[in-house]
């Protein structure tokens, strides 16, 4: 636990009873009594008159239980197909691990999974699997149950996971049930050295400053990221690593939910997501017609067409196509941005792409500071000149 009770000091005034921000302390029979769920925060402790409550040395309040170490990777899979979002997590916790000197670790839950060697390539010094028929269907309630047991068990350090549609259902439950903290969609992650803490950094206020959050007191320390927001690293098959079986046992878990079908998305024509190369619009296009001088240049180079979420709000073009906080985040080897300021919820969407191009009249716009290339002029001359090079080309 960490916390002592003298009960012989104890006189049982309750002096601590309010203090408690969880409301663990209770009075009975004239000596107080803690129920479970502690954080150590030491507000009892300041407050008993008789200091009766003491906290164990080396777990203070603020200090994390330093036997946790490792970074682990939740590895989402759908169909026994590992997502994209695991290798490009393992990238970074590939670096995260190496500052840390420690190890890094995949966590693949699932039925028949294919290529789970390939998560060794891709960083992970160890593979925890369970390969159960009642995982195949990524069983909320069962793969919270399996994550608690393993995390339990084995201790790591930090956890990230996908903010996917999965990730975001069941993680949070994970950090809940482990009472720790957890950080959701961070857009950067890095370590402080000197106090070994995963800092996570995410928008936040709307968007408008960036926080960098940190998790002293608690572990594992948890984070989910975006798909896209780091980039997958080159496998390499000669990496050696371990792959370690790990039985699921059902008992204690009660699957609440039941999936009846799947049904894959297929309303959306432009996987802005997915393509290699977008031009984009703002609000610098002046007019929603203007689009189609973009629609020009994204076919004479075959990329997708994004847009600012002022255009999107605006009508000119559907949500589909919005990058940026609240649209997708995308990472195209060639992102050019034709009109758009640069706002930070916009970069939160983009700013990892490989190449950016920005065609914006105003010198001073944001976006010329993530922009390896930048043109200041006005886009209905810059943008025309484009097309004809590249139709000559
Ligand atoms: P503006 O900021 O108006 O910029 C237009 C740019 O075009 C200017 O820099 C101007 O110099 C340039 N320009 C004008 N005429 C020309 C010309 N002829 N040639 C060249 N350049 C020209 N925004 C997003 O994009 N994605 C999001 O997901 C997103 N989420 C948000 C979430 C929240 C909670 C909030 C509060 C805001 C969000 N925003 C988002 C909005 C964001 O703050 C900006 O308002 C928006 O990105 C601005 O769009 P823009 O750059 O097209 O327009």
């Amino acid at each position: 636990m960490g916390i002592n009770i003298d009960l012989d000091k104890c006189t049982g005034c309750g002096a601590c009873v309010g203090v408690c921000p969880f409301g663990l302390l209770e009075v009975v029979d004239d000596k107080v009594k803690l129920a479970d769920g502690c954080t150590l925060c030491g507000a009892c402790r300041d407050a008993c008159p008789v200091e009766a409550i003491t906290i164990e040395e080396g777990r203070e309040a603020g200090a994390a239980d330093a036997s946790y170490r490792g970074v682990w990777v939740y590895a989402e899979q759908r169909n026994g197909q590992i997502k994209n979002v695991a290798y490009e997590l393992l990238a970074k916790g590939r670096e995260l691990a190496d500052t840390l000197k420690t190890e890094l670790a995949a966590v693949c839950l699932g039925h028949d999974i294919q290529d789970v060697a390939s998560l060794i390539a891709h960083g992970a010094d160890k593979v925890y699997l369970t390969d159960n028929p009642e995982l195949a269907a990524n069983q909320e309630d069962y793969l919270t149950h399996q994550m608690v047991a393993l995390i339990r068990q084995r201790k790591p350090e930090v956890v990230l996971a996908g903010a996917t549609a999965l990730g975001r259902a069941f993680i949070p439950r994970v950090a809940a049930i482990l009472n720790t903290g957890l950080t959701a969609d961070c857009t950067g992650l890095d370590i402080d050295t000197e106090k070994r803490l995963l800092r996570q950094t995410r928008p936040t206020f709307g968007g408008n400053i960036m926080a960098t959050i940190i998790c002293p007191a608690r572990r594992p320390q948890m984070a989910t990221v975006r798909p896209r927001v780091f980039k997958k690293g080159a496998p390499d098959a000669k990496r050696k690593g371990e792959i370690i079986r790990v039985e699921f046992k059902k008992e204690g878990a009660a699957a609440r939910t039941e999936l009846l079908e799947f049904i894959d998305e297929v309303t959306e024509a432009v996987k802005i997501e997915d393509a290699d190369i977008i031009v984009s619009g703002g609000r610098g296009l002046g007019m929603p017609e203007n689009f189609k001088l973009l629609a020009e240049l994204a076919e004479a180079l075959g990329a997708a067409l994004g847009a600012s979420r002022a255009v999107v709000d605006e009508g000119w073009i559907p949500y589909s196509h919005q990058v940026g906080q609240t649209g997708k985040t995308v990472c195209p080897k060639l992102y050019i941005a034709c009109g758009i300021s640069g706002a930070i919820q916009h970069l939160a969407g983009m700013q990892t792409s490989d190449i950016i191009v920005a065609i914006n009249d105003d010198p001073n716009a944001p976006i010329f500071e993530v922009a390896t290339y930048g043109i200041v002029g006005d886009l209905f001359q810059v943008v025309p000149e484009l097309i004809k090079k590249l139709k000559e080309g």
